[in-house]
């Protein structure tokens, strides 16, 4: 029997692990499940303090005034102590918001109760929606149980996603990675995206949820059901557990596996994010020209200009308290590390006050995508500053993404490829 290839993904896809290890050992494709096995991650016991493994939460909303719900299976519906409420089904998008009678509105339905929580049955989901400034966002498939309930003002929803930690580590593999990665990158992106839950699922267990939707955190973006999505099943189901330690004495311990696009040359250190003695793991310094393989304006990018006004308006946009410095003089590098990244810049105002601030503080103010890394010169001409010799795309710490792609390229290991970005990292299993 020929099977071609992306019927036997699909097929894969939809096959319990056995049977997919039948079919793999049948066709001597056995390279594909063999990663972890020699020699197999020991599991990470379960420190003192440290819950056991449980849902991850994903804060999808904040501040909404409504959103929108739409499922095709009947989904329970409880309240806040876990009590029925009835079910929800609905073909076409039901809008939930407050009511006056302080329950909550779900379309011609009235749920008495401030909170609820939708749980959708094993292999199903539910559609959500949010408006944000009058606009609906593109509705995504949220397995697993939806909690929506009064934000920490009591006055906007707040939205958080539950659900296990294989099937979030899967839909961040596919919102995070670029379609036609290598299959190996895509492994290694599911041991960082793994491992980053995992932390903070360490550290937020008393907060209302654990990691944000967004770049800010990793991108979730539920359910995918194209061919990038069964590619990032595969590759966490081949990874399944696995995370980034390392030893601090004698006991594993995990840390933030941060991650950008593209380190432009060498990587940064974490005390961009203010940790003052950020840990080896995480120190930088660790030269990479394998993201040189990026599309576009990713390992290189060209000059950009902006009037000095503008840059003002942006930074007093994000932080209102900058307004004291308006007008601005200028504006120009502090300091920066040993590849000539920007660590810190100056701000002068047309007053004399000199104020420093973080170089990726200032980048993320003036847009993200805007002054792509502040591995960069600026140039202040006439009222007009310029970044100019850009290099990479993010902030550059930990794991290089499109390193990791043209180091996958090359025939390099998931784990070579992690120990690499992150030196002294020690692969373990959790379950
Ligand atoms: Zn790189």
């Amino acid at each position: 029997m020929t099977i071609q290839r992306p019927d036997l993904l699909r097929w894969l896809a939809s096959c319990g692990a056995t049977a997919v290890l039948m079919l793999l050992l049948g066709l001597g494709l056995t390279h594909v499940l063999d990663l972890y096995a020699r020699p197999r991650p020991e599991p990470v016991p379960l420190w003192e303090g440290a819950p056991a493994v449980r849902d991850v939460r994903v804060l999808l909303a904040s501040g909404a005034e409504r959103i929108r719900l739409r499922a095709d299976r009947e989904v329970p519906v409880r309240d806040g102590q876990d009590r029925p409420l009835g079910s929800f089904s609905a073909a076409e998008w039901s809008i939930v918001q407050f009511d006056p009678t302080g329950g909550l509105r779900c379309g011609d339905e009235l749920w008495d109760a401030g909170a609820v929580t939708l749980t959708a049955q094993a292999g199903h989901w539910v559609w959500v929606s949010i408006e944000r400034s009058g606009q609906w966002s593109v509705g995504i498939a949220c397995p697993g149980r939806l909690t929506v309930e009064p934000d920490g003002t009591g006055q906007r929803l707040r939205v958080t996603n539950a659900l296990d930690l294989e099937t979030y580590t899967a839909c961040v593999v596919a919102g995070e990675v670029w379609p036609d990665f290598h299959r190996e990158a895509y492994r290694v992106q599911a041991i960082a995206a793994r491992t980053f839950a995992w932390y903070q699922m360490l550290r937020r267990a008393s907060s209302p949820y654990d990691v944000t939707s967004t770049e800010a955190a990793q991108v979730y973006q539920g359910l995918r059901f194209d061919a990038t999505g069964r590619a990032a099943t595969l590759a966490t189901r081949a990874t399944r557990g696995v995370v980034c330690t390392y030893l601090a004495g004698d006991t594993p311990a995990v840390f933030p596996t941060y991650y950008s696009a593209a380190c432009g040359g060498v990587t940064q250190s974490a005390n961009v994010f203010g940790e003052a003695a950020p840990l080896p793991v995480l120190g930088g310094g660790v030269p990479c020209d394998y993201c040189s393989i990026a599309p576009g304006e990713t390992y290189r990018w060209g000059a950009v200009s902006m009037p000095l006004a503008d840059v003002e308006q942006r930074l007093c946009a994000r932080e209102p308290d900058l307004e004291r410095l308006r007008p601005l003089a200028a504006v120009e590098a502090a300091t920066r590390d040993e590849a000539g990244r920007l660590l810190r810049i100056r701000l002068t105002a047309t007053a004399g006050q000199t104020y420093e601030m973080d170089a990726e503080r200032f980048r993320l103010a003036l847009g993200a995508r805007v002054v792509r890394s502040a591995f960069c010169d600026i140039q202040m001409d006439t009222g007009v500053v310029t970044f100019a010799n850009g290099r990479g795309f993010g902030h550059g710490v930990g794991l290089c993404q499109w390193g990791m792609e043209g180091q996958a390229r090359t025939g390099k290991r998931a784990g070579d490829i992690l120990r690499y970005y992150y030196p002294g990292t020690i692969l373990r299993r959790l379950y």
